[in-house]
């Protein structure tokens, strides 16, 4: 493993167990994921995330999405539970954040804020708002970052978990800075947001670095580069997503989610070719990864 002890990084010693399904298991007892997403042109994103999370272990999984493309979510998902948040044009608004804390007093849980959500105004302000107000355990990945442009302090005051996952350009727009800063040093900076977020950061890309606030760093040392393909980040969050509701800690359940998305990217690999794979042949193989990390 590329692991540098004079960088502060810790190798995967930190992975922990994953809590398996026993005989006294229930839906309930495996996890509850709400995904807040989806937009008229990206309703696969939150698919992706939601049948991600799935497949990772949750027992439950709830997509909250966009009243207008809520017959469509129906459609698409069959294990996953839907609800249609109002909206506007196809698109989450601020007047949705209500139902979102509702579910989460419903059914507890984590919450994967992002996949789809596209960048309109309303869906941006919905973003913040559920941040800012949503007392669950949270992932915030793609235009639920965005959202939080220049603002990444505004996370410190949460008082549940949260977990980013930015590539470096998100990454960039967090910190107000340019992709290739970023990328010259991705260690810095990925250490600098969870400090400045008091979250968990994920920056992905070919050696994904997961940060905690207190600079403990981990990089992953499995190569899988059939990840480069479209939909794998959103698998990534839902991956994360349940083993965060798996009530592990959220460095552990950032840290275990990238390398079971990386051993699922490879086995994925194995089974479609390397250059074949998709997003969704990624989610297929997450429970065989399971199975190998656990
Ligand atoms: P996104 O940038 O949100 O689309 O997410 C892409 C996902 O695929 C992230 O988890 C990346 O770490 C992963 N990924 C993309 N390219 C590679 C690569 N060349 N090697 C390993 N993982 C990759
Ligand atoms: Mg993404």
């Amino acid at each position: 493993a590329p692991v540098d002890p004079a960088a502060g990084l810790v190798d995967d010693t930190l992975i922990v167990r994953l809590p398996r399904r026993g005989v006294a298991s229930t839906k309930f007892t495996s996890g509850h994921v709400l995904v807040a997403g989806g937009s008229r042109g990206m309703t696969g994103a939150a698919c992706l995330a939601a049948e991600a999370a799935a497949r990772a272990g949750a027992g439950y999984v709830t997509a909250l999405v966009p009243a207008a493309l809520e017959d469509i979510f129906e459609i698409k998902l069959t294990e996953v539970m839907t609800r249609g948040l109002a909206d506007a044009d196809g698109a989450h608004t601020p007047a949705g954040v209500d139902a979102v804390r509702e579910a989460v007093g419903q059914h507890g849980g984590a919450l994967v804020l992002g996949p789809g959500l596209g960048r309109s105004d309303g869906a941006l302000a919905f973003a913040r708002d559920v941040a800012a107000t949503a007392d669950a355990p949270l992932l915030i990945d793609a235009d639920g970052l965005n959202a939080h442009a220049g603002i990444l302090t505004s996370l410190a005051t949460r008082s549940a978990p949260t977990i980013l996952t930015p590539h470096a350009g998100e990454l960039a727009r967090l910190l107000g800075t340019s992709s290739d800063d970023v990328g010259g040093r991705r260690l810095h900076h990925v250490r600098e947001a969870a400090r400045l977020a008091n979250a968990i950061v994920v920056l992905k890309g070919d050696d994904t670095i997961v940060a905690a606030p207190d600079g403990t760093a981990v990089v992953n040392p499995i190569a899988a580069p059939m990840l480069a393909t479209a939909g794998t980040g959103d698998v990534l969050a839902g991956t994360i997503g349940a083993l965060l509701a798996s009530g592990i800690d959220p460095l552990a359940a950032a840290a275990a989610g990238v390398r079971l998305h990386a051993l699922a990217g490879r086995l994925a690999g194995a089974e479609r070719g390397a250059d074949a794979v998709v997003a969704s042949d990624v989610i297929a193989a997450l429970g065989r990864a399971r199975d190998l990390a656990a």
